[in-house]
């Protein structure tokens, strides 16, 4: 088995579905300069082959301006460090603004790869509400996907929020669905989240394992 961390997984989707802009920074210098050609708020994220879940390794956080970049960025490092999570860096990336959806595949012995959709973020395994079809599926079943959810009111535009771009999503859901017919070896990819409005959509968080 092959795991792609986050900048992995997503230098790969970017080929094929929209995906947050994003600079893997080996130290602050570096971190810096990429800040230079983004806007803030930016996200720094730890990337770890031995943390998965970053957001628990305390390796998310928004900073505002390049002073808190600079000690955010150290102050990850140094606590990966410490806890032997032998961090390569940190992912610079741009901020994205809307609702938290999750797009998933995995490997099912009966179906091949299925594709999962539901509500994203970290509530997801609380909330728990997903739709699955078998891969690939077409715009009309992205539709019924979305459709399925309890919560699929949010996507709708709840408390006057406008609805977001079902074109997009729908888009992005037939795209990853097809996604195995390339790579046959994913046993596993999960964008959580890929963060949605009414004009954009963007993966934010990626991980995808690879039978070689
Ligand atoms: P992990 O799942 O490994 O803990 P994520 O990259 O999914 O880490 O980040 C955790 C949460 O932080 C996301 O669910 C989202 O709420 C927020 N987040 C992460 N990246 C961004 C981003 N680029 N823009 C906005 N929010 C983000
Ligand atoms: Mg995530």
């Amino acid at each position: 088995m092959v795991i792609y961390t986050e900048d992995k997984a997503e230098a790969l989707l970017s080929k094929y579905v929209p995906v947050a802009k994003s600079v893997l920074a080996k130290n602050t210098i570096a971190a810096i300069a990429a800040s230079n050609k983004m806007k803030f708020p930016l996200v720094l994220k730890l990337i770890s082959l031995k943390a998965l879940h970053k957001t628990e390794a305390g390796g998310v956080r928004i900073v505002n301006n390049i002073e808190e970049l600079r000690t955010q960025y150290t102050d990850i490092m140094k606590s990966a460090i410490k806890k032997g999570l032998k961090p390569e860096g940190c992912l610079v990336q741009e901020f994205a603004r809307g609702e938290e959806v999750i797009i998933g595949i995995k490997k099912d012995p009966a179906f091949g790869h299925v594709l999962l959709f539901g509500m994203g973020g970290k509530y997801v395994e609380i909330i728990k509400d997903v739709s699955f079809r078998a891969c690939p599926i077409e715009l009309k079943d992205a539709q019924e996907m979305i459709d399925e959810l309890k919560y699929k009111k949010i996507l709708y535009g709840a408390r006057g929020a406008n609805p977001v771009n079902f074109r997009l999503l729908k888009r992005t859901l037939v795209t990853v669905s097809r996604l195995p017919l390339k790579f046959k070896d994913i046993e596993e990819l999960d964008i959580n989240p890929f963060i949605i409005n009414d004009r954009t959509g963007k993966v934010v968080d990626a991980r995808i394992v690879m039978k070689n």
